[in-house]
């Protein structure tokens, strides 16, 4: 059986600290450094540090959360200079550079720039093989990222590696615009850099099966999913895309949480306001998107435990 703990960052919102104090509590005397459980850090949006003791996988790490537009979420306390669709992106290297400093693989779900425009400087860095489609490529080339470190995927694929194999999952992207959504744009060509916000065009999307030493990991980077593509899938943990059920797909938690074999941790991902600040409260998101998510679980999976994170916390599992 899975136990858990809850490390959380000085960012942490002050009602779930007491319970994952709680949790810890209980939980620490079971942990031992060495025994290949297995860390995810939540960087927010749907960026994760995922490492077993052997190997450190970033999953679509965003950390810059530029304030884009004026749209909603925009606090008055938020003095940053706002930036436009129309802008060249820049990475807060300064804050990249104080949370990560090592990565064996990135894995891309796809080439949005919540996704993927930290990648480059991220990639550059830690010589992080990444592993996404033609255009994440295509994109990566443009900032001088070399073909040794780039895998271009298309969904199919199982990869062993070293300490760690990864099997590449079709997928769809999120249904935005009330369902008006379809971008079938790629990158067949190195663009030019550096790309404009809007030039991270989606490109196509993924899913990903981690396998580490001792867990395997389902991850998503959107709230969709090919149902077909993931028949037969039991994964330890799922990364499970969480929004707001207004974006109108079909029983999307009983299909997913029926596909994916009722798994036994399910982690709420790309549910935060990455407009946002990592200082800034997620409370809203919390009790809008994850609470509902969490009860609909219950009823649905029972056996199932939906743990959620919180901006810069480590959750780790037995
Ligand atoms: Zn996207």
């Amino acid at each position: 059986m899975n136990t858990y703990i809850s490390k959380n960052s000085s960012f942490s919102n002050k009602r779930l600290f007491g319970f994952f104090f709680l949790v810890a509590a209980f939980a620490s005397f079971t942990v031992s450094a060495q025994n290949n459980a297995i860390e995810l850090k939540y960087f927010g949006t749907a960026g994760w540090q995922i490492t077993d003791g052997s190997i450190t996988v970033l999953v679509d790490p965003y950390i810059s959360r530029v304030k884009l537009g004026t749209g909603p979420g925009v606090s008055p306390e938020d003095t940053r200079k706002t930036v436009e669709r129309s802008d060249p992106y820049i990475s807060d290297t300064l804050l990249i550079d104080s949370l990560i400093t090592k990565a064996d693989f990135i894995l891309a779900h796809h080439s949005h720039f919540d996704h993927l425009a930290d990648v480059p400087y991220i990639a550059k860095k830690t010589g992080a093989k990444v592993i996404g489609t033609e255009t994440t490529c295509n994109i990566l080339r443009a900032y001088g990222i070399p073909n040794e470190q780039l895998y271009p995927v298309r969904g199919g694929e199982d990869y062993q590696f070293e300490n760690f194999s990864v099997q590449v999952i079709p997928s769809i992207h999120s249904a935005l615009n009330d369902k008006h959504y379809l971008d079938s744009r790629t990158y067949t060509e190195v663009p030019e850099a550096p790309l404009k916000v809007s030039e991270f065009i989606e490109g196509g999307s993924l899913m990903f099966l981690a396998r580490f030493a001792r867990h395997t990991v389902l991850t998503m980077g959107s709230m969709n999913f090919v149902e077909r593509e993931l028949v037969g899938q039991k994964p330890d943990i799922l990364l499970a895309g969480v929004n707001r059920s207004q974006l109108g797909l079909y029983k999307y938690n009983e299909r997913l949480l029926a596909v994916t074999n009722y798994p036994k941790i399910i982690i709420p991902t790309h549910w935060d306001n990455f407009r946002l600040p990592y200082r800034f409260s997620q409370q809203s998101g919390v009790e809008q998107k994850l609470i509902p998510f969490q009860e609909d679980v219950k009823r649905l999976s029972p056996d199932s435990k939906v743990l959620i994170p919180t901006h810069l916390g480590t959750i780790t599992i037995e």
